[in-house]
């Protein structure tokens, strides 16, 4: 702009109205918003300088489109930016995607995120579950030494679908069926003693789902410590991996303490006090839930809005 422009700018704001002057400075903190998200994106993709498509570093900057900068690949003639083929392409107001991130960072209720973002509790929701979708898939590569897995157990919730197949519960509710039973959908956790996870919605509680999970993630380099369940036994017994059963009424292993699964059992009881203000997620949105906590439990400098915003626009893995 202009200096004279400029100067013009600044007289006109003396005769601004209270309500004018809230507005002019809303106005400007949402630009500084959206251009921090905008450049934290761009500089991912002008860092890497590659074509997401044909991995061809023959690229070179084309345009802007949606407030991103656009690339042009030069070999396969497509073109891209920061979020293309990411759960975040398309999804607008962008200005408010750092508050998206800071209200899942500090766990907030759709009611306060919305507040938070400027939204109505429809676009909170939603924008919540395309922010979860890329972190549902980050669990770890391979899970390292020792290592504890159990199972834990959900309710199954229909809350929010229109087909529900029984009268629907208040609130979270209580299973109908003492026990286990086909209202009880089984969640499998993985964690070694470095905190790297592995987490998954069990279909069924069978040998085969398990090594769905983790096959592949634990090998005979691990010693695997389960509390005999017979599916997780019978997966280890398949695949050879070294495993030490530590029955439910004891804490640790009767000759070695060192073998416990006391970390995984705390981390089942701090995912579901944590999803209990929730009030009874629906089954089909448990993957992102899980995906949630995951985050939470990394290292507490990692917990920054900036990185929750950067995890979630990366492509989603299933
Ligand atoms: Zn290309």
């Amino acid at each position: 702009m202009e200096n004279i422009a400029f100067e013009a700018l600044l007289a006109l704001i003396d005769d601004l109205t209270d309500e004018q002057r809230a507005t002019f400075i809303k106005v400007l903190d949402e630009n500084k918003d959206f251009d921090k998200v905008a450049t934290l994106l761009d500089n991912r993709i002008l860092a890497k300088r590659e074509c997401l498509y044909c991995k061809s570093s023959n690229v070179k900057k084309w345009g802007r489109q949606s407030g991103l900068q656009r690339m042009r690949c030069f070999d396969c003639g497509k073109s891209f930016n920061a979020l293309t083929g990411t759960p975040l392409a398309h999804l607008r107001k962008k200005e408010e995607w750092i508050k998206m991130a800071a209200a899942l960072k500090d766990g907030l209720t759709v009611k306060d995120t919305a507040e938070k973002c400027n939204s109505s509790i429809s676009t909170a929701f939603r924008w919540r579950h395309r922010f979860l979708k890329a972190m549902k898939g980050d669990v770890a590569e391979h899970l390292e030494g020792i290592t504890e897995a159990d199972e834990t157990y959900f309710l199954e919730s229909h809350k929010g679908s229109r087909n529900i197949p029984r009268k629907s519960r208040k609130r979270g509710g209580k299973a109908t069926k003492r026990g286990l039973s086909s209202e009880q959908i089984p969640v499998l956790i993985a964690r070694d003693r470095t905190g790297g996870i592995v987490d998954a919605v069990l279909p069924d509680q069978s040998k085969k789902s398990i090594k769905v999970v983790l096959g592949g993630k634990i090998s005979k380099e691990n010693i695997l410590c389960i509390d005999g369940g017979n599916a997780l036994w019978g997966f280890a017994c398949e695949g050879n991996i070294p495993c030490r059963v530590i029955p439910a009424s004891k804490h640790v292993h009767e000759r070695n303490p060192i073998f416990h699964i006391q970390n995984v059992n705390g981390y089942h009881s701090r995912l579901k006090n944590w999803m209990s203000p929730f009030n009874g997620v629906a089954t089909k949105y448990l993957p992102n839930y899980l995906g949630w906590r995951r985050m939470l439990e990394k290292p507490k400098p990692v917990l920054t809005p900036v990185a929750w915003l950067q995890a979630a626009a990366k492509p989603a893995r299933q």
